[in-house]
């Protein structure tokens, strides 16, 4: 192998070696960042083996150790080493995952992989399916679908016309939808006025009475995209209620499932999700709860017509196949790369028992971290998790709410300081909370274990030194 690939595999293993012993928070500020790799544009050259020496050496201090199992900000989750390796060989192979005269196997292994995603999410297994860069593309995938499939029922071609002067059409979504579905509709040309907010109820759902509101006395098309599982709590909608509601009144139905859906693999928790296989449309992202690494989403639709409408593209040079999969079809990139091989990669190395036991375990360390933390002197619970997700929230007797925003705020920011942890904060019912997220496939007992004791030395060191502003 060159110097240079080699010094690429060496440090790649003494990274993942590193992750639980390194601070989980990157150290590096942003002038050091800058400083260090910064500077003129080379004049000349170096070799490929300095280059990756010393961008190895560098970044480290700039990287956040979301790879490893006490990170439990945002929804990132890790990768697991099949699916790490798969992804070196996508790179290596350099195949153009565009159609599958350009790259017969990538067409393949991607069909094979996208087949075996409906079915382990339980989803109709006739429906088309995208792997996309990420859920926002896979909404948008989906939207642009739902567009012209409900454009169709009046006579409007939205693919020859778009949607200057088509019939205008609604989009009724959850107050606890996720931002990317704003920029889906943006980026369709639907825009944010198209937008009508669902107000859910004390548990983060969208309440039959406030769909049936919305939907009665309206005409227009109508698109409804609901939750399976929130960015929170992960508050799943009650599906089996609202959607053939939605579709009584002629609705697509879209879901947000971007880590949500894989708990359909959970026998003990598939019942959240329960009636979520009635919708239209579904999104979701190998790269969170299904530990590929970053970036692949998935789309799924069940009109296979609309979707492949929304996105062919035939140009007389392409040359496509009758029988094979042009991902071309239902992607909305052109060249590509071919991001499903690491999913179908994952998908063997877990089967179905390792998806369900995987699942299983991040929504226990969820629970147990949520009660361990929250119930720590200064802590208290806001959201106690159904899935994989939990608030919890810090605060000083008789300190106003707004001081207990900005304590919550302070206390995670010291937590993460430990560089024993990871977590980010976020408004829920208009408070401050620290969000535990647990989706990394490398969690294990001893690191909520650790987590927990981090907490609890940060809120002891407060309540002992008193807060210094
Ligand atoms: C992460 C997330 C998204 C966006 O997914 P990307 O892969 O970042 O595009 C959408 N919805 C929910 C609920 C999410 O957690």
């Amino acid at each position: 192998m060159s110097a240079a690939l080699e010094l690429a595999c060496q440090a790649a293993g003494e990274w993942i070696e590193g992750l639980d012993t390194r601070s989980v928070a990157a150290t590096a500020t942003l002038p050091d960042l800058r400083r260090t790799f910064g500077g003129p544009l080379p004049g000349d050259g170096q070799s490929a083996e300095e280059v990756i020496r010393t961008l190895a050496r560098d970044a480290a201090a700039g990287m956040h150790g979301n790879a490893g199992g006490r990170f439990f900000a945002w929804v990132f989750g890790g990768g697991l080493e099949s699916a790490l390796a798969a992804d070196w060989l996508v790179a290596t192979w350099d195949q153009n995952a565009a159609l599958y005269s350009a790259s017969p196997a990538s067409a393949v292994i991607e069909e094979v992989a996208g087949e075996w995603i409906k079915e382990l999410l339980d989803l109709p297994l006739d429906a088309s399916f995208a792997f996309t860069s990420g859920c926002q593309m896979a909404h948008v995938t989906s939207l642009a679908a739902a567009r012209v499939g409900l454009l169709e029922r009046f006579q409007w071609n939205v693919e020859d016309n778009g949607l200057f002067g088509a019939p205008e059409f609604r989009v009724l979504a959850s107050d606890q939808r996720h931002i990317t579905i704003d920029r889906a509709l943006r980026l369709l040309g639907i825009g944010r006025n198209a937008l009508e907010i669902l107000q859910t109820d004390n548990d983060g759902r969208v309440p039959v009475a406030v769909l049936d509101r919305a939907l009665s006395g309206d005409t227009r098309p109508t698109i409804l995209v609901l939750n399976a599982a929130d960015l929170n709590i992960g508050a799943c909608d009650p599906f089996r209620e609202l959607i053939p509601l939605a579709h009584s009144a002629g609705a697509w139905v879209h879901i947000d499932g971007a880590f949500g859906l894989f708990a359909r693999a959970s026998r003990t928790y598939r019942n959240r999700l329960d009636g979520v296989e009635l919708a239209d449309s579904w999104a979701t992202d190998a790269h969170k709860w299904l530990n590929v690494p970053f970036d692949c989403g998935i789309a799924i639709v069940r009109d296979r017509a609309a979707h492949r409408t929304a996105m062919t593209s035939s140009a007389s040079y392409v040359a496509p196949t009758s029988v094979a999969r042009d991902q071309t079809d239902w992607n909305p990139e052109y060249s590509r790369r071919a991001r499903g091989i690491p999913v179908y990669a994952a998908l063997r190395e877990l089967g179905r028992s390792g998806v369900e036991a995987l699942v299983d375990r991040c929504c226990m360390h969820c629970l147990d971290m949520v009660e361990g933390i929250g119930g720590l002197p200064g802590a208290e619970i806001l959201a106690r998790p159904t899935l994989n997700q939990g608030l919890v929230r810090f605060g000083r007797p008789g300190a106003s709410p707004q001081e207990n925003d900005a304590f919550t705020n302070e206390t995670i920011q010291k937590i993460n300081e430990t560089g024993e942890v990871f977590f980010s904060g976020t408004t829920w019912r208009n408070r401050r909370a620290m969000r535990i997220s647990v989706v990394n496939a490398r969690t294990t007992e001893r690191d909520v274990k650790r987590a927990i004791a981090a907490a609890a030395a940060v809120l002891t060191r407060d309540v002992l030194e008193r807060p210094s502003n």
